[in-house]
């Protein structure tokens, strides 16, 4: 349930009666929108009136239920407003959601070595990347596969930030590690495979760096947002929604079936800002400058891109990574439909 304030209403007052309504049992949560304030409320509602409320308050305008199974990341419970995931970088907070540009995210799946990092770093910031993304923990199918260089590798994303400014996105798979990721990265990314590890989504919600919650490769959009749930349950609101694509029964042209649906869907139902992954979502890079496209023109607020600077030797995922001169193609390929779609920013072009 919402309580959505009049404009102009004092903050003594929302306080006052969020006070009243935690002392019947509820969450109240003050969400300040671009407009208005909504107090969120989280417990049980069922039995409650909302016309009852009205007399709390002269200052309350409206009080509408959530009718949805998750609550926190419903779009209804910030009274229809899109949220932004503010992250500060070396170059600058930037700002990821529905009313900014898209922000781009480029990177190889593991981070190998410190030339490799570094240089890809320097190519992608050049490009336009906001983000650089690189596993130094990685959730590989085989025990026998590349598992990622762990800790070690997470001072090489150090250095590529120290080098470049990037923002860092890297994956955690143990809630043991949490802490030591979250020291180096900026936003922490939940992958496909631990959507569901709840352990995990209580863990990265009761720290502070953003999540970037990757959707699980059979989940159901309901599923996916209630992860999210877990995670602005436990005191983040600060969640990324990434769609890399679905296991189906044709594998045989592509890895996953990217579901570039799920973003216009995702938008009806949801604040939270939406990433998409073509590099993960086909598993060709011949692939993923198209649907990357595609990802712009449907309504997407960021990207993934999966780039090493020797594909054929990369320790994970080198069919699906772009080299930097297709990344720099790619980049200024996106900008006429980032333009047409009023999504991109000027500078993001290449400065060669
Ligand atoms: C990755 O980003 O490298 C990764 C393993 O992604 P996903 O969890 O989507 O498979
Ligand atoms: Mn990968």
């Amino acid at each position: 349930m919402i309580i959505v304030m009049r404009s102009g209403a004092p903050a003594e007052e929302i306080s006052r009666i969020s006070k009243e309504v935690e002392a019947d049992g509820l969450e109240a949560e003050k969400i300040i929108g671009e407009h208005k304030v909504v107090i969120g409320l989280v417990g049980d509602t069922a039995s409650l009136d909302p016309a009852q409320f009205k007399d709390i308050s002269p200052w309350i305008e409206q009080v509408l239920r959530v009718e949805k199974p998750f609550k926190r990341v419903s779009r209804d419970y910030r009274h229809g407003e899109a949220s932004t995931v503010e992250i500060p970088t070396g170059n600058g907070v930037i700002s990821v959601g529905e009313n900014h540009p898209v922000a781009v995210v480029a990177g190889p799946c593991s981070v190998e070595n410190e030339g490799m990092i570094v240089e890809i770093a320097q190519r992608v910031k050049a490009a336009g990347a906001k983000f650089l993304r690189g596993g130094a923990y990685k959730p590989r199918t085989s025990p026998y596969a590349f598992q990622g260089h762990g800790e070690s590798g997470l001072d090489l994303l150090a250095a590529a930030r120290d080098a470049t400014g990037l923002g860092i996105i890297t994956e955690v798979m143990d809630t043991a590690d949490v802490e030591k990721i979250g020291a180096v990265a900026d936003v922490l990314q939940v992958g496909a495979r631990n959507m569901q590890n709840f352990a995990l989504l209580k863990k990265v919600g009761a720290q502070d760096k953003p999540v970037l919650l990757k959707r699980g490769m059979s989940a159901t959009i309901d599923e996916w947002l209630m992860a999210a749930e877990y995670i602005l349950a436990a005191g983040n609101s600060n969640v990324i929604l990434c769609e890399r694509g679905l296991r189906t029964f044709d594998r045989q042209y592509t890895r996953n079936l990217l579901d570039l649906s799920a973003v216009p869907v995702l938008r009806t139902l949801t604040h939270l800002p939406i990433m998409v992954d073509p590099s993960h979502g086909t598993g060709w890079s011949q692939f993923v400058p198209t649907l990357a496209k595609g990802a712009i023109a449907v309504g997407t607020d960021s990207l993934m891109i999966e780039v090493h600077n020797n594909p054929a030797k990369a320790m994970s995922d080198g069919p699906q990574s772009l080299t930097p001169d297709q990344f720099d193609a790619l980049m200024a390929d996106l900008a006429p439909i980032g333009t047409a779609v009023g999504r991109w920013e000027k500078a993001t072009a290449a400065v060669g």
